[in-house]
């Protein structure tokens, strides 16, 4: 058997990297030790939040599956941020855990060219520097030109809860142990992570009087093909409690008891997303911490405890549920626990996904040390369209930090590694107000079409778009208000004006909406709630996004600089022995890059472009 590409695994991020493979034209082989888990939600049942929504957008601006699959099979949604800016909004939802992974499952199906292979892959097959296919646990070898591994939790996977412990990779399913083996054997340089999810409780054993509700806010889709969410049905509520004396000192009193605190977890756990028992320890003089009831069906009662990951003993969880608001008499449908797993520290990847060392070799997802289901789904989608690429003999593409999330995040692996789990956070974007939730397609759009992986809907959406919201601009700066406008524009509570202004200057002004405005000075055709938000976000920010603009037109410059392939970094004396070390280690290919090693100076970074310009 021979496939262009093959993927190892159809989580989140296999599943992106398949489809976006074989939509590319490549062959795909996708391999997973069970198809009925693909696209396995282990953990919460939620997509988007801040950074993590704005990743599913720009998911699906660059043709992927997540933010459609999504708008199909939500229980929940609500608009996140709105307080804080353009640049933070985005939408967090709650998916149905049956559902989201049969919808997906189905797309993978349906998708010609590409073939689900259920069993488990033992080794890579390397010859002579190259990277020629896999090797089955059956001793089947299946050759392909490039390989992109997705495997999560699984490699060498150890689950705890308090003092039991166990080889899986995840609840009801086995590690897989000989792939990290073979990973090690051909030079990877491996580590051990940590993650952990919470109890599942019972619905009908909870106290929802004692909570609040917070009900579904918006019906605003994921997805930039739809106008809105495709669920027809009633959305259903989440609750929000909190932790207080008597959770401290329960948790407090067995943390000697948690796989976390025990020293029986060797693993680097992550840091944006702590366990209840870090937490309870590390902020003593906190009074309380909020913790979410989340539902993960529609007809099913298991609810998810948000905020109580953990790896204490399954009687101590339930004792310190049992002491929140509302969950006074809960039973717990199955206790909470952490596992244990190899990663591939990332920078030995290049910015395409591939393994610096083994051309064809591509790696994406948790594997690659981040945590979080749209993490690794952004990782599929960019190393399945490289290694389609590659097998397909056409250019890589690599994003950048200016223009997206998803280029953010891959930078940050690949030049500066990952210590701890890697999570996505808005505060790790320089450029965050150009990189807005509502113009991910505007970003990314334009890539997806010149490679290929944009439907033809989606480009005839996307250049709707852009024709409104240029026309909406242009029509507003055609229009001048002035002094004789006052009494119509006091009438609808707007701000009055002295001397005369374009209608779009007027709507940066504080106090002036878009919606106000066109009431009083309405558009010859219609204008789409997403177009109207752009302009009005474009409008009220223009002189920060200019600001903006040029830094990144700088930065652009010094990603420009390519450096040679072979350069031997180590060679360069203008440069210290501290930054050449780093250099090698890392190997950029453009002075961007470089600029961003840990470590590497200024003056160095100097050095290395007069080098170049020689
Ligand atoms: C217990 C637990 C707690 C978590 N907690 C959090 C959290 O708090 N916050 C958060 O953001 N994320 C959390 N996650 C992580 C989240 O589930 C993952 O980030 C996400 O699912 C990773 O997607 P992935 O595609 O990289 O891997 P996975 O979804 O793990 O998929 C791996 C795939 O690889 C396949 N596979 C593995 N080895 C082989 C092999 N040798 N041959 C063939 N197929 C193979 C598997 O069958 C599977 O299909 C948690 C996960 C677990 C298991």
């Amino acid at each position: 058997m021979r496939y262009d590409v093959i993927v190892i695994g159809s989580g989140h991020a296999g599943c992106e990297a398949a489809l976006a493979a074989a939509r590319l034209g490549a062959s795909v082989g996708c391999i997973t030790v069970r198809i009925d888990r693909t696209a396995h939600m282990p953990c919460n049942c939620s997509i988007g939040g801040p950074a993590k929504g704005h990743l599913a957008r720009e998911i699906d601006a660059l043709g992927g599956q997540m933010a459609v699959n999504i708008d199909c099979t939500l229980t929940h949604i609500r608009a996140v941020g709105t307080g804080k800016g353009p640049a933070v909004r985005t939408l967090r939802a709650h998916a149905d855990k049956s559902l989201y992974p049969e919808r997906m499952l189905g797309a993978l199906l349906s998708q010609p060219g590409l073939t689900m292979i259920e069993g488990a892959v033992d080794s890579i097959i390397t010859r002579q520097g190259a990277c020629l296919g896999v090797k089955m646990e059956s001793g089947e070898e299946i050759e392909s030109r490039a390989v992109v591994i997705t495997t999560g939790t699984f490699l060498n996977g150890v689950c705890h809860t308090g003092e039991v412990k166990e080889s899986a990779a995840r609840h009801g399913e086995r590690a897989v142990v000989g792939l990290g083996q073979s990973l090690r054997s051909i030079g990877l340089r491996m580590g051990r992570f940590k993650t952990g999810t919470t109890p599942r409780i019972d619905r009908a054993s909870v106290d929802f009087g004692a909570m609040e509700t917070l009900h579904s806010d918006t019906t605003e889709a994921f997805s930039f093909l739809h106008d809105r969410i495709q669920v027809e049905r009633k959305l259903l509520p989440c609750w929000r409690t909190r932790t207080n004396e008597r959770t401290a000192s329960i948790i407090q009193a067995n943390l000697h008891r948690s796989a976390m605190y025990s020293g029986q977890i060797e693993g680097v756990g992550p840091r944006y997303c702590p366990s209840i028992e870090d937490k309870i320890a590390r902020f003593p003089d906190k009074e309380s911490h909020p913790v979410f009831l989340e539902q993960e069906y529609w007809d099913k009662e298991d609810l998810y405890v948000q905020g109580t990951s953990t790896s204490l003993p399954a009687e101590v969880q339930l004792a310190f549920l049992r002491t929140l608001p509302g969950l006074q008499d809960v039973e717990m449908n199955r206790p909470g626990y952490a596992v244990e797993y190899d990663v591939i520290f990332p920078d030995q990847l290049s910015p395409m996904l591939m393994v610096k060392a083994w051309p064809g070799l591509f790696s994406a997802g948790q594997i690659n040390g981040t945590s979080g289901y749209e993490e690794a789904a952004a990782q599929g989608l960019v190393a399945g369209i490289n290694a389609a690429h590659f097998a397909l003999g056409r250019e890589p593409i690599v994003l950048e930090r200016s223009q997206s999330y998803i280029g953010v995040m891959i930078d940050d692996l690949v030049t500066k590694g990952a210590e701890d789990p890697y999570r996505m956070l808005t505060g790790r974007a320089e450029y965050r107000l150009a990189l807005r939730h509502d113009n991910a397609d505007e970003r990314l759009t334009p890539i997806a079409r010149k490679i290929g992986l944009a439907s033809v809907d989606r480009a005839k959406r996307f250049e709707c778009k852009t024709t409104e919201v240029q026309n909406e601009i242009e029509r507003l700066k055609g229009l001048t208000l002035g002094g004789r406008h006052n009494p119509l524009l006091e009438s609808a509570g707007l701000p009055t004006l002295t001397g005369s202004v374009s209608a779009y200057d007027y709507l940066s002004r504080p106090g002036v909406v878009w919606d106000a405005l066109a009431a009083l000075f309405p558009s010859a055709s219609p204008v789409s709630a997403d177009a109207r938000f752009q302009v009005e976000t474009q409008a009220k920010y223009a002189y920060y996004l200019r600001k903006q603009d040029s830094e990144v037109q700088r930065m652009r410059r010094l990603e420009e600089h390519r450096i040679p392939e072979g350069i031997d970094f180590l060679a360069l004396r203008a440069i210290s022995k501290e930054s050449r070390e780093k250099l090698a280690k890392v190997r950029p290919l453009t002075v961007g890059q470089a600029s961003r090693v840990p470590g590497v100076r200024p003056a160095d970074i100097s050095a290395l472009l007069v080098y170049l310009k020689k």
